[in-house]
């Protein structure tokens, strides 16, 4: 249902960005890759599905960068319809170990960068009254955990951004909503899981199943293919008068 858009994933080289990129270019969106991972492998990916693939390498901490990223998008496809804020970063200490610099680049990646996208974006969708912004926060948007200032900060940030620009646009056809994903097995992730298995000294296996099961009562990953069909869904029809909301799939995390 989305022949004829233009779409624009951050940080879609690999994880959620990648599958979400893939579930959209598989409804006929056009696609804007962007991200620091195997662009080769994602953009080929995305091809197969049967649209249009453009690549832009800004980096999301750099904001000239997102607004040339931005306009060449709409100069290559003519509009960009649909604005995914996916790209982020991670890192954990307690708050006062916590390096400044890591700090800075946090709030810079996982929210500023979602504000001049949709700085950028917005008059465009304006004009042609249709957009669908979803920022992709986390369980971390909504509750917090042990040494992640700078992310939980960050991604309650993007859901009060969603709120805001879900209300600016609430009497026209701009949606924005806020997707907030628990333990999502990706690069990103799997970090944390070799820093447990090397601290306590268990197999990967064992690390994956202690990280999951603290939090997530499932005891199971969510998986990337099943956030990109909320994103989906996000983009459709029945979605329309879905407006600022911060949904979770999360394995039952913030039932809790
Ligand atoms: P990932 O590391 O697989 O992907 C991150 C993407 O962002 C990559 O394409 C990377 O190249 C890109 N990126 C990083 N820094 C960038 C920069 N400065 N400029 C441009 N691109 C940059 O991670 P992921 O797990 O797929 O994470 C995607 C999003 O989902 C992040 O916002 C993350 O916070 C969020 N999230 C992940 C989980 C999880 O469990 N994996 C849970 C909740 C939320």
């Amino acid at each position: 249902h989305l022949k004829g858009k233009t779409a624009l994933v951050t940080g879609s080289t690999s994880g959620i960005g990648l599958a979400i990129a893939i579930g959209l270019a598989k409804q006929g969106a056009n696609m804007m890759v962007n991200g620091f991972g195997e662009k080769d492998a994602a953009i080929a990916a995305i091809k197969a599905c049967g649209v249009e693939v453009e690549y832009h390498g800004a980096d999301m901490s750099k904001p000239a960068e997102i607004q040339d990223m931005i306009e060449q998008t709409e100069k290559r496809f003519g509009a960009l319809d649909i604005l995914v804020n996916n790209a982020g970063i991670q890192y954990t200490a307690n708050v006062e170990d916590f390096p400044a610099d890591k700090w800075e680049s946090i709030i810079a990646i996982n929210l500023s960068s979602a504000f001049y996208t949709s700085h950028h974006a917005l008059p465009g969708m304006k004009k042609r009254n249709w957009g669908r912004i979803i920022n992709i926060a986390s369980v971390h948007g909504l509750v917090g955990s042990t040494q992640k200032s700078a992310y939980v900060a960050a991604k309650h940030g993007i859901v009060g951004l969603t709120k805001v620009t879900a209300l600016e646009n609430a009497k026209t056809g701009i949606t924005c909503n806020a997707i907030c994903p628990g333990w999502v097995l990706t690069p990103l992730v799997q970090k944390q899981v070799d820093a447990r298995a090397e601290r306590e000294g268990i197999s990967n296996e064992a690390a994956k199943k202690a990280l999951v099961s603290e939090k997530q009562p499932s005891g199971e990953f969510v998986a990337p293919e099943q956030l990109a069909a909320l994103a989906v869904f996000l983009c459709g029809p029945d979605a329309s008068e879905v407006r600022g909301v911060a949904w979770n799939m999360d394995g039952g995390w913030t039932a809790q």
